[in-house]
């Protein structure tokens, strides 16, 4: 590779982006021939500017720049965390305003209400399930992916949501290989942005485990919507007729209890592990609840790939999404 190359690299890292992500937005047109010509090294900069999110001058001798540096809260961020705020706001805005020039616009979610959405699900399948999300989401016009290329080395990210103009896209960060926690995790962002809590061109990031009764208001407001969502009541009332309850007898319990409320058992299995604080038979439940176990993302980004128009946003851009889509994390 060409000196001048490798000194971009070299900046974008040092900025604070992840060699994953500098390659996935590297031009594909990128060769020797390019390397030795002046415009072709300028639309590099621009390239990589638009894809990552940086000012278009901070490319092109200046310092690297983030456009959004100030413009994303953090949730649940702990002192330990050290976080170039700007790499993961930058990166994760120029990829949902990507998602969402390739998504036509439905309704904003802003004051779609808990109750009303899960009717809506539940008036086309048996159970508010992930698929069921996923795709009332994208119903609204509201992308959702999940992110195999992050801008920073640490997948600390559980989510993030940015608002566009009353439009939202999500993005998933942390996966799994069981749907429930990855719909609680959804719901949850559905609840950000029905509620309004993220302002135009805004972004919010999730960081860390979902944590009940935390002292952010927000936080507990989007859980009550997500709880709603998936179980049809913001405070669920879970009794269990079993003390020490063990992993398979909660996961018998929730087959038999959740479907016939629209409660998808996996979900009812985290819900009581979030109200009684007990994350780890809950997941230990999933085993039981689940005839296999698989990465959820493969299914939320093969969802995604059948619902973008690919054709609205050009070639160059419909690679740069893919790779973000598919790349091996
Ligand atoms: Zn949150």
């Amino acid at each position: 590779m060409d000196q001048d190359s490798k000194a971009l690299i070299k900046e974008l890292r040092h900025a604070g982006l992840s060699s994953q992500a500098i390659k996935a937005a590297w031009p594909s047109w990128w060769d020797d021939d390019a390397a030795s010509s002046p415009s072709a090294r300028a639309e590099l900069r621009f390239a990589l500017s638009r894809k990552l999110g940086l000012s278009p001058q901070s490319l092109l001798g200046e310092k690297v720049e983030f456009v959004w540096e100030n413009d994303v809260r953090f949730k649940n961020l702990t002192a330990g965390d050290r976080i170039e705020r700007g790499a993961v706001a930058s990166f994760g805005a120029a990829v949902a305003r990507l998602l969402l020039r390739a998504t036509p616009a439905v309704r904003s979610m802003e004051t779609v209400t808990a109750s009303d959405l899960r009717k809506a699900i539940l008036s086309g399948r048996p159970l508010v399930d992930l698929v069921g999300l996923i795709s009332a989401c994208w119903g609204l016009g509201v992308p959702v992916i999940h992110l195999r290329v992050f801008p920073l080395r640490a997948k600390f990210m559980r989510a993030m949501v940015v608002a566009v103009d009353g439009r939202h896209a999500i993005l998933l960060g942390r996966d799994a290989f069981y749907p429930a926690p990855i719909a609680f995790t959804l719901a949850h962002e559905i609840g950000h942005a029905a509620l309004r809590h993220i302002g135009n061109g805004k972004a919010l990031v999730d960081v860390g485990d979902p944590s009940y009764g935390g002292n952010d208001e927000e936080e507990r407001d989007a859980d009550s919507y997500g709880l709603e969502l998936l179980t049809g009541s913001a405070q669920p009332t879970i009794t269990t007729n079993i003390e020490n309850f063990s992993a398979r007898s909660l996961a018998a319990a929730c087959i038999e209890a959740g479907p016939p409320r629209g409660i998808e058992p996996g979900s009812l299995a985290l819900c009581v592990g979030y109200t009684q604080n007990n994350w780890i038979i809950a997941n230990a439940a999933l085993r039981h609840v689940y005839s296999e176990r698989k990465a959820v993302w493969t299914e939320v980004n093969a969802l995604a790939a059948r619902e973008l128009r690919w054709d609205d946003i050009g070639e160059e851009s419909a690679d740069y999404l893919r790779s973000v889509m598919s790349a091996d994390a």
